[in-house]
């Protein structure tokens, strides 16, 4: 049976309400730059790849993944100002999101799972995570339960080792560089312009936020630090480590659901 909600009936997917409501995994991604050897859509690519995984261990369904995201922000992701770079105002962002979750809340499905590709995100998911909610409880709907999560912020030490020999610079400067490379070099290898893999020193960025964006500190190529440490034997080692992991993590987020 497939994992992805999509490709469901409604006949079915009500017969799986009835089973008992399965997990719902809402991967979150966004359209954005990614350098000059990542495709824009990597943020979506990730989650989708990742949640399809997960969801065949738990037996989650996978909801169709959100190609748009917040705006790409210049620390984080380099800068919407880059040429593709097409993403949704927070108000806009914050609104579908929390419609998506009423909706599938209001059909039964109310185990839901944010899976974040974007950073910029967050906070926006938390936000339609509580106006959900809010408007859940108002028209009656009870019991759902809403878990946001990160998939980077599984990467243990001894993974983070593996991929940083050197050490780690920090994750925001990690966009479109040896993580995210590696892991499209073993999910999606060929949307990886491999000779175009951007070498160069790390972006140094000032301790505060100019409005608009002062684009003289974003590097070029929009990717934030190297990306020459890459491999795919590494994105071998950050999906099979992470996949286990979160699966084991919404095994327990959704329990003490049930027990509680
Ligand atoms: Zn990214």
């Amino acid at each position: 049976m497939t994992v992805h909600l999509d490709e469901l009936t409604w006949v079915e997917l009500d017969q799986r309400v009835r089973d008992g409501p399965p997990v719902v995994i809402l991967p979150a991604g966004s359209l954005e730059q990614h350098g000059p050897h990542l495709p824009l859509g990597t943020d979506r690519f990730m989650p989708a790849r990742l949640a399809e995984r997960i969801a065949e261990r738990i037996g989650a369904l996978v909801a169709p993944a959100l190609p748009y995201g917040y705006k790409s922000q210049p620390k984080s992701g380099g800068g919407n100002h880059f040429p593709g770079c097409a993403s949704l105002d927070a108000t806009t962002y914050i609104h579908m999101v929390r419609d998506i979750i009423c909706d599938l809340a209001r059909h039964g499905l109310t185990r839901i799972v944010l899976f974040d590709g974007h950073m910029e995100n967050q906070w926006f998911l938390t936000e339609a995570s509580d106006l959900a909610l809010r408007a859940l409880r108002a028209e009656g709907v009870e019991g759902t339960r809403i878990v946001k999560l990160g998939y980077w912020t599984f990467i243990t030490p001894e993974t983070e080792a593996a991929l940083f020999p050197d050490g780690l610079l920090s994750w925001e400067l990690e966009h479109a560089a040896v993580m995210e490379t590696s892991c499209m070099l073993h999910l999606c290898p060929d949307l990886v312009r491999r000779d175009l893999i951007p070498d160069g020193p790390p972006a140094d960025f000032p301790p505060y936020d100019v409005y608009p964006a002062d684009t003289g500190s974003i590097p070029p190529t929009g990717v934030l630090s190297s990306a020459t440490g890459a491999s795919a034997e590494k994105g071998r080692i950050v999906v099979a480590q992470v996949v286990p992991d979160i699966a084991a993590a919404l095994d327990t987020a959704f329990q003490s659901d049930q027990q509680g």
